[in-house]
């Protein structure tokens, strides 16, 4: 039977170091490290995710800025409010509630967040600082996985890594950060030919898909670590995962549940990334 990995526990224990760090900074500078959280229309689950943003940012001793606009804001309103924030001191992270409405275009809005402050590390210098291994911000949610693999005490280097998923804001970066630390990565998509025998080679496997239950048991690896991004809403109302966790966890080593896992890890590092944008403009 696989060991759980606790999301809640790892990110847990992340904020009180970022609480710490926060609190230390305050002291010694006299700063108060701050947030602004855009949000456009009343997208009820984005209402949730911004919500659970402002809780994090008040546990960990950051302030948050919310500007929550109506459905109708035009292109040029929500780009002069980013250019405010752009160049505001007191905003050390700017975070832009996705998706958008759908006359606005996203693409514009995050180029025009300044790199420096573009947390959700979405801006194109940020994620070609990714490619290169150069990086300021670490991709949120990939980067909570990385946490996770961690807190396992895996070793990636020389291990058969297989991401299932190619988006830019997960698989893409997901692989490159497994890259990074010398994993030998496959990236499988929705192309890809026989993706049971694909997910069978890995070590360490994350799925990070949209679709519930899509990887079982018998796709799984004896003793591998799988981590699972999916976040899928069920007719009857409850979370699931792209892991069919029942018959995953009886042949995986480590396995994270859905929810639980991944997705509090997420907003830890994006507190992790704010708390990184005030230290390097503080220049420590
Ligand atoms: P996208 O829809 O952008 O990408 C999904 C990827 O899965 C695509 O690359 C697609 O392939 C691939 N795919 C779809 N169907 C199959 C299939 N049958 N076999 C193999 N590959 C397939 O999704 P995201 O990356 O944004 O999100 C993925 C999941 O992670 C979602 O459930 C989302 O809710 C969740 N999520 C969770 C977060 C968290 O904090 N826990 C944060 C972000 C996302 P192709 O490119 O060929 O179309």
């Amino acid at each position: 039977m696989a060991k759980i990995i606790d999301g809640k526990a790892v990110s847990a224990q992340v904020k009180e170091s970022i609480a710490q760090e926060t609190a230390q900074i305050k002291e010694k500078y006299g700063v108060t490290i701050g947030l602004a959280v855009v949000i456009v229309g009343n997208n009820p689950a984005s209402r949730i995710y911004v919500n659970n943003k402002k809780k994090a940012c008040e546990a960990v001793g950051f302030e948050s800025f919310e500007y929550a606009l109506p459905e109708e804001t035009t292109q040029e309103e929500l780009l002069t409010l980013i250019d405010k924030l752009n160049n505001d001191d007191k905003v050390n992270g700017i975070l832009v509630q996705l998706p958008l409405p759908k006359h606005l275009d996203e693409k514009i809005v995050i180029n025009n967040i300044s790199p420096d402050k573009d947390v959700d590390a979405f801006h194109p210098v940020n994620v070609g600082k990714i490619m290169i291994g150069d990086y300021s911000f670490l991709p949120c949610t990939p980067a909570g996985v990385m946490e996770l693999i961690a807190s396992t005490g895996t070793e990636i280097s020389g291990k058969e890594c297989v991401v299932v998923g190619r988006s830019n804001i997960v698989g893409k970066p997901m692989s490159m950060l497994l890259l990074h630390k010398s994993g030998t990565v496959t990236i499988c998509h929705s192309r890809t030919k026989d993706l049971a025998e694909q997910c069978r080679r890995a070590d360490i496997l994350v799925a990070a898909v949209g679709v519930p239950n899509l990887i079982k048991g018998d796709m799984i690896k004896e003793g591998a670590v799988v981590i699972d991004v999916g976040m899928n809403r069920l007719d009857n109302g409850k979370l699931c995962g792209d892991v069919e966790f029942e018959t995953a966890e009886k042949v995986a080593g480590y396995i994270t549940p859905v929810p639980g896992g991944v997705g509090p890890m997420t907003i830890a590092m994006l507190m992790k990334n704010t708390l990184t944008a005030a230290k390097t403009k503080l220049g420590i």
